[in-house]
């Protein structure tokens, strides 16, 4: 297993569409591999941007299916595919159902891309430009490799071990989960969209970076009990971070309030009032130190 672990925020809005915050995901990174956790609005063109080999996110996991959350799945499959020439096809992906309902509708010959698909892979347009791209005749389909787990799973390949863990935020209607991706010797908690749990104490106890849903000040969430209990704001996750022994908070999926100066001060002091540990406000693109 490789233990040099990169962590790259690809998308730190909530659904209100923002220029300069896609929707929620997250890049883990090895040398040679990588995972992104959700694709959000927004989230696969800054992927594209980014210095991130598409070709070398092999795994993808999602927490649930909002669409802040999930947008960008077909738009990530067909590019990757597309520009892959042929090495872009294989994908592996893990989330809480409906996930193998939600790829047959997009990627099926019945679905949304089956006649591009098909499009792609028949005309002679497409296929000569894929062949001045490297790629082998015939051309091929993606081939995506559906996992829908649950609560206390655990996926594990040749760079790191993935659990699933709990999350609470709009059950019954979506099934959430939280991450844990650990090497041996570094662990990075991914909290999804859920109300300041504390299973998840236990969940991301000593972990070196807990990423974690804060759209506002605590007290903003507050004022309305519909939202406190589906989401969390910045003194919640810190005192998740906190209780937990977790080296790193990182608050993500920020609210358009959380834009301001101002409040993004005033999120930092809530969280800093809860928790001694080092404290980020998400951006998209910023990289986050992962101890090894
Ligand atoms: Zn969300």
């Amino acid at each position: 297993m490789s233990s040099n672990l990169r962590l790259i925020l690809l998308g730190t809005g909530n659904p209100t569409p923002r220029a300069h915050r896609a929707g929620q995901s997250i890049a883990v990174l090895t040398d040679d591999a990588g995972a992104v956790f959700d694709l959000g609005p927004g989230s696969a063109m800054n992927l594209f941007a980014s210095s991130i080999d598409p070709l070398a996110i092999d795994q993808l996991f999602f927490t649930h299916h909002h669409f802040d959350h999930m947008a960008d799945f077909g738009h990530f499959v067909m590019a990757r595919w597309d520009q892959g020439a042929g090495a872009g096809d294989a994908l592996s992906v893990y989330g809480p159902p409906p996930l193998r309902r939600i790829a047959h509708l997009l990627f099926s010959p019945e679905g949304v891309y089956g006649p591009d698909l098909q499009a792609r892979t028949r005309h002679p347009l497409s296929q000569r430009i894929h062949q001045l791209r490297g790629g082998p005749m015939p051309r091929t389909l993606p081939t995506l490799d559906i996992h829908e787990l649950e609560e206390d799973e655990t996926v594990t390949s040749d760079h790191w071990t993935v659990t699933t863990g709990p999350a609470r935020h709009v059950q019954p209607y979506l099934t959430s989960l939280s991450y844990r991706l650990e090497t041996p010797s570094a662990s990075v908690i991914i909290s999804g969209d859920t109300r300041p749990l504390p299973a998840l104490v236990d969940f991301a106890r000593d972990a070196d970076v807990l990423v974690h849903m804060a759209m506002d000040l605590q007290d903003e969430i507050d004022r309305w009990p519909e939202i406190a209990t589906s989401c969390t704001g910045a003194a919640g996750a810190a005192r998740i971070a906190a209780q937990a022994n977790v080296q790193r908070l990182v608050l993500v999926h920020l609210d358009t309030t959380a834009d301001h100066p101002n409040r993004q001060a005033a999120m930092h002091a809530e969280a800093r009032a809860e928790f001694t540990g080092d404290i980020i406000l998400g951006k998209d693109f910023l990289e986050i130190p992962v101890s090894a």
